[in-house]
């Protein structure tokens, strides 16, 4: 996993005075860059080693995790950067709105998996993972939301790749065009053997993955206008 330093001070405590936290890099509920607030809950020194449990609570999906750090003696003085020893919860998966979890649960898979290689540290595999978890939502949003599920459109949706469908399908809806072709042009570049040596790994990603959510989005919306929770002819 990987991980960042977050700054933190109690000044009661001469061990906690102006320390380094080391904390996932991305929340582990919403995957989103993390800047939680933290806080001490427990702690206690050892000869060796001070150990402090803290919780850390997002402020972009405002869930709390929780984490174990340590602060190694030596000289008979605590370090001022922590150790991570443990991380709750340490399965990183990305919760999706149950509309699209029913919707396309092959999607979510695979956005889990492209999720646990970015979390991994593996930026190239998470790209076309990426690339690939999103074919699955455009093919899915093809048949089952344009073509009404038809059976002989879904032999033609399989044999058409990425480009051609979207092509296809998304040529007219602007929205859904730019969302889908940026994720399908940056995927590609994880996967190409003569991409440019400057080309940077981190910022792409973080592009793609911005693109994939406003599709991801435009499914959700979708899928709440297709099926209202009330309808115009009982009310
Ligand atoms: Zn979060």
């Amino acid at each position: 996993m990987e991980t960042k330093y977050a700054n933190f001070s109690d000044g009661r405590y001469e061990a906690l005075n102006r320390v380094e936290l080391e904390i996932p890099i991305l929340c582990p509920h919403c995957g989103v860059s993390n800047n939680p607030i933290n806080r001490i809950q427990g702690h206690n020194g050892y000869s060796n080693t001070y150990i402090a449990f803290f919780s850390h609570t997002c402020t972009a999906c405002n869930i709390t995790f929780f984490t174990i750090q340590s602060f190694i003696k030596t000289n008979d003085k605590y370090a001022k950067k922590a150790i991570m020893l443990a991380v709750s919860p340490s399965s990183h998966n990305r919760k999706f709105e149950e509309r699209i979890e029913t919707f396309s649960p092959r999607f979510v898979s695979s956005y889990n998996q492209a999720f646990s290689a970015e979390q991994s540290g593996n930026l190239d595999l998470a790209g076309m993972g990426y690339r690939a978890a999103e074919e699955i939502l455009i093919k899915d949003f093809a048949l089952k939301i344009i073509e009404n599920g038809s059976p002989e459109k879904r032999e033609e949706i399989a044999k058409l790749n990425l480009n051609n469908t979207i092509g296809k399908y998304f040529k007219d809806d602007q929205a859904l065009l730019v969302s889908t072709d940026v994720v399908r042009i940056n995927g590609n570049d994880y996967a190409h053997w003569d991409r440019s040596d400057d080309f940077d790994t981190d910022s792409h990603l973080q592009e793609q993955k911005a693109y994939l959510e406003i599709f991801i989005n435009i499914v959700n919306t979708r899928l709440m206008i297709i099926n209202p929770p009330v309808s115009r002819e009982k009310h």
